[in-house]
């Protein structure tokens, strides 16, 4: 066996309402089911990520563990889902940028915190899979979030303006790697909602493949009313209903995504 390690993987895009916190939650869960490790990082003051899993009640969030005053170990909470916790975002998190606005080290906070977490676990209950759950925004939080990532994760909806908006992203995650982050990557981009009874749906994964070819994976998550209910419940669309089509299709990209993390380490 080789030796176990944390992934850092940031779901990022600056456009909001693409699927980001409903693939760190699915995702996050999907992983778990099959063994691994997962920590949910709620970058995001609206908390999306936090409440669709259940949390209410938040003595301590992400903008306290990045503010210095709770590790990352302190913050964490568990879920109803064994093996993923969530360190849970409040609003206090909008003040985050500017509060660190000139402070050195700012775009370093979440990785400095996420080293010392992973330097402190044991090889045997080590996190396997950190998500970061970023905010609809290329801010401080996001640049926090590749700083610390290992790779970035693009939802990506599909919808006619798909591709706007993506340019932006990937300039902006190449400047990050030449000026913060050298070894970040772009792990995938997964097509989130698509409609099967729309041809537009067909139409955008087929350019989106035509321009991004390997980087999509070969999942594609539908549209379905199981995965919009089940945050009402608190609950991962796979404890809600694990039958359903998108439950089925975030399974399948858990797969692939571990997939690639193979072919990456034995590169
Ligand atoms: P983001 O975090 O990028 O802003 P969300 O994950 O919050 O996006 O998704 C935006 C909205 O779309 C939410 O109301 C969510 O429940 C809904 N949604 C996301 N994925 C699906 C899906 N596959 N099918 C149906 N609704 C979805
Ligand atoms: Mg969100």
């Amino acid at each position: 066996m080789s030796r176990r390690s944390t992934r850092v993987l940031a779901l990022a895009n600056q456009k909001g309402g693409v699927g980001k916190t409903t693939t760190a939650i699915n995702l996050g869960t999907a992983l778990a089911a099959v063994g691994e490790r997962v920590l949910i990082i709620d970058l995001d003051p609206q908390g999306n990520a936090s409440t669709g899993l259940g949390i209410e009640h938040r003595e301590r969030s992400t903008f306290d563990v990045l503010a210095g005053q709770a590790s990352i170990a302190e913050a964490r909470v568990a879920t109803h889902v064994p093996r993923l916790s969530i360190v849970p975002a409040t609003i206090d998190l909008m003040s985050f940028e500017r509060e660190a606005a000139s402070a050195n080290g700012r775009h370093y906070r979440l990785r400095d915190c996420l080293a010392e977490l992973i330097a402190a676990e044991s090889r045997d209950d080590a996190t396997t899979y950190i998500l970061i759950d970023c905010p609809p925004s290329l801010n401080l939080l996001t640049i926090n979030a590749l700083a610390a990532a290992d790779a970035v994760l693009v939802p990506l909806q599909c919808e006619f303006f798909a591709l706007e908006g993506l340019a932006q992203l990937l300039s902006t995650v190449e400047e990050i790697r030449v000026r913060l982050n050298p070894k970040l990557q772009i792990h995938g981009v997964v097509l989130t909602m698509y409609d099967q009874r729309t041809s537009l749906s067909d139409q955008v994964v087929e350019d989106v493949r035509a321009v991004l070819g390997d980087k999509v994976y070969t999942t594609v998550i539908p549209r379905n009313v199981r995965v919009a209910e089940s945050p009402s419940h608190g609950k991962p669309v796979l404890l809600y209903d694990y039958k359903c089509t998108g439950s089925q299709a975030y399974i399948q990209l858990a797969s692939e995504v571990i997939e690639r993390e193979r072919r990456i380490r034995a590169a």
